[in-house]
């Protein structure tokens, strides 16, 4: 009897624990350098699995284009970081790689280290920031990201008119961001695969908002159209991940 009434407590204390714990899991904020790191396995970083379908940006953003972004371009940026990782100085960079400590150094590294952890790191932060809209429903931000970028630019109208076209007349490739600067917040843009992240010459702060306006994000549905790409980019901004990254 008593086994059985521990056997039976047991059980509920496990079936409490597993709901509790599934609780913590759905609602747990995981960082991107969370991650990143949980896509790290024996030293290599390994591409993370998009989070929703190829064809979940349809129409606004299409299928083929995600797929080779992701499988080739996200992934060839994933492998050469391997490799440089590998053969980079130890002194400058070493174990943990986290990208922390990455872009604290990404001025003393080699070209192909930063480029490439850069890569990596703001191809998976991009995913994270797009949601399926596909009939482009209103979607706009909230909470206190809303109130601030409406203190920031007066208007979010204000807003995406400047990011909108910081990012259409960005010369070559590189990446349009909102950044939070001093308490401020603010559109800047980088080149290549830099970021404001990095301890290089650029605008430096916390990353809320990113835009890959490289040609191969965008080319296959739209050629040289980028400003078309950047207009129908806005039905599908993945406005809680932003939030998200705003509180961090
Ligand atoms: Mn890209």
């Amino acid at each position: 009897m008593s086994d059985r009434r521990d056997f039976l407590k047991k059980s509920a204390l496990l079936g409490f624990g597993g709901l509790a714990g599934s609780l913590i899991g759905r609602d747990r904020i995981e960082t991107i350098e969370q991650l990143l790191m949980r896509n790290f396995d024996g030293g290599k970083f390994t591409l993370p699995a998009l989070p929703y379908a190829y064809d979940a940006l349809e129409p606004w953003i299409d299928k083929q284009t995600m797929e080779i972004h992701h499988t080739k371009h996200h992934q060839a940026y994933v492998d050469k970081l391997n490799a440089e990782l590998e053969k980079a100085d130890p002194k400058i960079i070493s174990s943990p790689f986290t990208f922390e400590n990455i872009f604290n150094v990404a001025g003393k590294v080699s070209p192909g280290l930063k480029n490439n952890a850069g890569g990596h790191y703001n191809h998976s932060l991009f995913w994270q920031l797009m949601k399926s809209n596909p009939e482009g429903k209103p979607n706009l931000p909230e909470g206190k990201l809303a109130e601030a970028i409406n203190r920031d630019f007066k208007t979010f109208d204000e807003f995406k008119k400047e990011f909108t076209e910081k990012s259409t007349k960005l010369f070559g490739s590189g990446w349009c961001w909102l950044i939070l600067q001093n308490g401020k917040l603010k559109t800047v843009t980088t080149a290549n695969q830099d970021n404001p992240a990095m301890n290089i010459d650029v605008e430096k702060g916390k990353i809320v908002l990113g835009l890959d306006v490289w040609e191969h994000a965008y080319y296959l549905k739209y050629q040289n159209k980028r400003a078309d790409y950047i207009n129908n980019w806005w039905n599908v901004v993945n406005w809680k991940k932003a939030e998200e990254l705003f509180n961090s």
